[in-house]
């Protein structure tokens, strides 16, 4: 076994030659060893960077109702699917099982289910929901059959992606070399949309073949099973250029062949292409703060307001839907197979 990340991907790049963007990635957050997600609680002051669920107890709270609304128009399901893609710390999957708590009949129908590839992340989920049986996943195939709900909020930048340049001669595809710089390698244009074919010379495209191959695979698990999902998540609503690449290490960015294995690595999700990707119905995207108000996040925080500090809920709420803040530049996504299920917030 290599002593570090570098070792191992020196040596897989002599072997295999130069690896594309998304290879890269895979490895650096993910490899069972030494990848980022793998060994460590990312979240918080003392971590790298902090998601909307804990930036407040309201952001959760707001989905609660909406998984609520949905539930009940699913017709009250007596068991039901409540799955959660990636859930950190389990922050988010506790406040909307405290939000929906009051909820008649959904705390006894809940079935809890957690997709996390983190074996720190795996016990911390079942610290933080210790009232509840939860069971994990590192795979969609293995979801019961049963109704399902699906939440995921930052997990889909946190997928793979690749990165193609446009040079004078045509496009080539962005890879990392031995000594970790970045290298190009021809590239098929199939890869690139029609529109951006001819994009001028120096712009880069991005392409996440794994986000679209998860979305496909939700929304057939939807079909299967009828049911809903919503997918939060930074980016943008219409496809384009641009390099969007992103490392973060200790609450700054940082390069992104830097803190390998260290440094949480994403980039910008490209909601045009995954509702291309969902054959069934799909809603929004639309703002996080638009989503959030229409859930009723400003009445919650009034009321929240009046019970604990002021300044600490009006500040929280202005991070997650001011657009200044968290409010635009986030997403939200929603899908449902058949006629039944209007989710709302769209
Ligand atoms: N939803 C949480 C955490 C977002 S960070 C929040 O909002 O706070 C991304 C999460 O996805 C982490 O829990 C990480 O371990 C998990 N993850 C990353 N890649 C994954 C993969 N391929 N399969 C399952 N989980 C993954």
């Amino acid at each position: 076994m290599p002593s570090s990340i570098e070792k191992y991907l020196k040596d897989h790049i002599a072997a295999h030659g130069p690896m594309d963007v998304g290879q890269f990635m895979s490895i650096a957050l993910s490899h069972p060893e030494f990848g980022y997600y793998m060994k460590r609680d990312p979240f918080g002051r003392g971590g790298d960077f902090t998601t909307a669920p804990e930036v407040s107890q309201m952001f959760g709270e707001m989905i609660g109702v909406w998984c609520a609304d949905v539930w009940m128009q699913m017709g009250s399901p007596k068991k039901f699917t409540l799955l959660e893609c990636g859930p950190g710390r389990g922050t988010l999957m506790a406040d909307i099982l405290r939000a929906t708590n009051g909820v008649d009949g959904f705390r006894d129908a809940v079935d809890v289910h957690l997709l996390e590839i983190s074996p720190v992340l795996k016990q911390k989920q079942i610290e933080t929901l210790d009232d509840f049986e939860v069971t994990h996943h590192e795979t969609l195939e293995d979801v019961p059959n049963a109704p399902l709900i699906v939440v995921a909020n930052e997990f889909l930048d946190a997928l793979p992606f690749r990165q193609f340049a446009k040079l004078k001669s045509g496009w080539a595809e962005r890879v990392v070399t031995e000594d970790f710089k970045f290298g190009l390698k021809p590239a098929i244009n199939s890869f690139i949309p029609k529109e951006f074919q001819s994009a001028k010379e120096g712009e880069i495209f991005e392409s996440a073949p794994a986000r679209v191959s998860f979305v496909k695979n939700v929304s057939e698990l939807l079909r299967k099973n009828t049911g809903v999902a919503l997918f939060i998540d930074y980016g943008h609503a219409k496809s384009g250029l641009g390099d969007t690449f992103q490392a973060i290490h200790k609450h700054k960015y940082a390069g992104v062949l830097e803190h390998i294995g260290d440094a949480d690595l994403t980039s910008h999700v490209d909601f045009e292409a995954l509702k291309q990707a969902a054959d069934i119905n799909v809603y929004g995207p639309v703002e996080q703060g638009a989503f959030l108000k229409d859930m009723g996040i400003e009445i919650r925080a009034q009321i929240l307001a009046s019970k604990t500090e002021p300044t600490d809920v009006l500040n929280a709420l202005k991070r997650l839907t001011d657009s200044s803040q968290m409010g635009s530049l986030f997403k939200v996504m929603g899908l449902s197979h058949g006629d039944a299920v209007t989710p709302s917030g769209f």
